[in-house]
């Protein structure tokens, strides 16, 4: 299952709208999804659409009703939560009405001047990890950070609460680090709902994500345990699917909290006992309980167990991750390919690349083949070809068996670059 139904539903937001509670909450999935609350004296908007649903999220909301908006908390400063706000800007400016109050942690402002700092790289890791959904037009995809919306009220540090009042209806925030360090979620004791934010996705969390900086796994399983606390009826999650009903909210967030937990204990206790990564890594991946493995809650969609790990390691951990001084300053991999390649022909490696191959072994497989990649300049073009012919079936195996949305576009990705070599080398042997 490459991706699957439920994991494009997840990811295009195709869910329906939900009204809830006493008919003035609602649920407006786009990309995210968007909360709305109406109150006798305005609106409360817990997050905004990626840019590029601005204006279909806008006119929803617009048909529930014609209320101001009165605040707007984003629970993070992701493109896909904080980005989408044109639309109401727009509206607030053509009837002059007053600028609703805007609420962040005190964290997202460091965020967005870091996205200002490395925008194109960022840009670049979006369409790598979105590859499958990104728009293909370069037009419209941009997530650009120019412009952001600061807040207006900052909850500041690490135990940050704020809580406010509109048309008689309590609106408590709190900050946890999770996903991010500038989350932040909502309870609304009167309606019974919680907004997570990202820290809850009908999707194993996303933690250890390969391109993106560290998340806190610790934090974030507690700061489920402090949303169990409110015996919510509802509950929003950042993505995916509205989760209703008291037993249904509980086993949401005790089973995430739980596997959260699951995988920090067993790292650090592997730490403790002097192991390093790769044994870490894999026996970690030996004690992986089914009650995890099947929860539909914790599906590979987004985030998977096998990322949680680097994670909880990175967090706790430097860059040598192996122990053996050899790779504490490595020699440049083409070289170390170059010289094997020096000992035994081209033609074995991949006789024994294919051999690996032919018993389903694929990542020993891709090991061997490297070695006739790396050392390009000793390899013919006839077996280099072969070499990447190889590779690029491997790998679409493996995209095809792969559960998890990143990895899938990452080994993608690479198939398509392989293709443009394999077309440029096979025009260069015909001529
Ligand atoms: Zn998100």
């Amino acid at each position: 299952m490459s991706e699957s139904k439920e994991g494009m539903k997840f990811w295009l937001g195709m869910y329906p709208s939900v009204t809830f509670a006493d008919g003035k909450c609602h649920i407006l999935p786009g990309f995210g999804n968007t909360a709305l609350f109406e109150t006798e004296l305005g609106l409360v908007l817990f997050d905004v659409p990626i840019r590029q649903l601005a204006q279909k999220t806008f006119n929803e909301v617009r048909n529930i009703t014609n209320k101001q908006i009165k605040y707007l908390i984003f629970s993070h400063g992701h493109f896909d939560h904080a980005f989408g706000f044109e639309p109401f800007l727009k509206e607030i400016e053509e009837k002059g009405w007053e600028i609703p109050k805007i609420i962040g942690h005190e964290n997202i402002l460091r965020r967005f001047k870091k996205y200002k700092m490395l925008d194109q790289y960022h840009e670049w890791i979006n369409s790598q990890q979105f590859a499958s959904i990104a728009p293909k037009d370069k037009k419209g995809s941009t997530i650009s950070p120019e412009y952001s919306l600061d807040p207006s009220i900052l909850l500041v540090g690490n135990e940050a609460k704020y809580s406010f009042n509109l048309g008689g209806i309590d609106f408590d925030l709190y900050h946890d680090k999770g996903e991010t360090d500038d989350s932040i979620w909502l309870w609304v004791p009167e309606k019974e709902v919680i907004c997570t934010g990202d820290l809850l996705l009908s999707s194993f969390p996303n933690i250890g994500n390969p391109y993106k900086v560290q998340r806190y796994p610790l934090d974030w399983a507690l700061a489920l345990e402090k949303m169990l606390e409110k015996d919510a009826k509802f509950l929003i999650p950042g993505h995916g699917k509205f989760i209703e009903g008291r037993e249904n909210v509980k086993d949401a967030l005790s089973i995430t909290s739980e596997a959260l937990h699951f995988v920090h204990d067993g790292v650090v206790k592997r730490l403790n006992e002097g192991k390093w990564f790769e044994q870490i890594y894999h026996e970690m991946m030996d004690i992986f309980p089914d009650k995890f493995k099947k929860h539909r809650i914790l599906s590979p969609i987004y985030g998977c167990y096998r990322f949680a790990i680097h994670a909880t390691y990175r967090l706790y951990h430097g860059w040598y991750d192996t122990g053996n001084p050899t790779d504490l300053f490595p020699a440049k991999s083409d070289e170390i390919a170059i010289e094997l390649l020096q000992i035994t022909d081209a033609r074995t490696y991949l006789n024994h690349a294919i051999s690996l191959f032919e018993k389903d072994n694929f990542q020993l497989a891709l090991h061997f083949i490297d070695i006739v990649l790396k050392g390009r300049e000793k390899v013919n073009d006839d077996l280099y070809l072969d070499a990447l012919i190889l590779k690029s079936k491997i790998l679409k195996k493996k995209a095809t068996d792969e559960p998890s949305f990143i990895a899938t576009n990452i080994i993608s990705n690479a198939v398509n670059q392989l293709k443009g070599e394999i077309k440029f080398l096979k025009q260069k042997l015909v001529k």
